[in-house]
């Protein structure tokens, strides 16, 4: 509570609309709409395991979790999916199917949507650690560390109880194939700061 309209700088006020508790501007339409936060995460299979990563940044510093995080707003979720596994554990990675999508609710912070795929490495090429891990490894499916947060011990159970766990991914096609398509031309890179999820 106690913030400022982003159009005319005004203190907004509480009001009630569509039966929540919200901040609206008194002068115009403003209104501080509480809205998730979008994450990927990919279940990499590589050498008859799970890629994961040890984190070397809180939360969950020491503890190891999937290759993945925030989306930018200019991003698809499969895209910013990609680019996550490039910048943790140094590989490009080819998503080969949608694992679920996952509310995570947050009291103190706003609620997340995890987006889960399934990926391997392309060209079955090494994997290392990025700058937010302080390894990568592979682990066997059932002998899986302490995973650093609820939503990815998750997207992991729904992993290891899916039909299609060890099969050869099958090529996508229709909507699907959106998942592995070549993004139109990127742009600069912009590096920020990364949030913690
Ligand atoms: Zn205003």
């Amino acid at each position: 509570m106690g913030h400022f309209c982003v159009n005319c700088g005004a203190p907004l006020v509480v009001k009630t609309i569509e039966g929540r508790e919200l901040e609206v501007c008194p002068n115009d339409s403003y209104v501080l709409w509480r809205d998730p936060k979008v994450s990927a995460a990919v279940v990499v299979e590589h050498d008859g395991g799970i890629v994961l990563g040890k984190r070397s940044i809180e939360p969950g510093y020491g503890l190891w979790c999937l290759p993945g995080g925030f989306v930018n707003d200019d991003e698809d979720p499969a895209r910013a999916a990609v680019r996550e596994c490039m910048e943790e554990i140094n590989a490009e990675v080819e998503l080969t199917g949608l694992l679920g999508v996952y509310h995570v609710p947050k009291t103190t912070a706003s609620s997340i949507i995890g987006i889960a795929y399934r990926g391997k490495v392309a060209d079955d090429a090494a994997i290392s650690a990025g700058p937010e891990m302080l390894e990568v490894r592979v682990f066997a499916p059932d002998s899986l560390p302490e995973i650093a947060f609820p939503s990815h011990r998750a997207v992991l159970e729904a992993y290891l109880t899916s039909p299609e766990r060890g099969a050869e991914a099958a090529p996508l096609t229709g909507a699907g194939s959106a998942l592995t398509q070549a993004p139109p031309s990127p742009g600069p890179e912009q590096r920020r700061p990364r949030r913690t999820r």
